[in-house]
């Protein structure tokens, strides 16, 4: 009861100007969600991050494209991780 008062004192109008991430669960602002973005910005700018790609030349083969950097590093020999 007293965490209600609280939000209403906060003078949000309910869950109406909310949306939940579908991603996290957290609270995407119902602007953000109208425009069609339906993360949180977290999420958001973690997918952001995802779709980043890398070109890297390889030893006695062609340039390729490269998605996923797990995949990348496993092209190095020297790597320790
Ligand atoms: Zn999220």
């Amino acid at each position: 009861m007293a965490i209600k008062v609280t939000l209403t004192m906060l003078g949000e109008s309910g869950d109406t100007a909310w949306r939940e991430c579908i991603s996290c669960g957290d609270d995407v602002h119902i602007e953000r969600w109208n425009l069609g973005y339906h993360h949180c910005k977290f999420c958001g700018d973690a997918l952001a991050r995802q779709r980043k790609f890398t070109i890297a030349p390889l030893n006695k083969s062609n340039y390729m494209l490269f998605t996923d950097p797990e995949l990348l590093k496993q092209l190095n020999p020297k790597r320790t991780t």
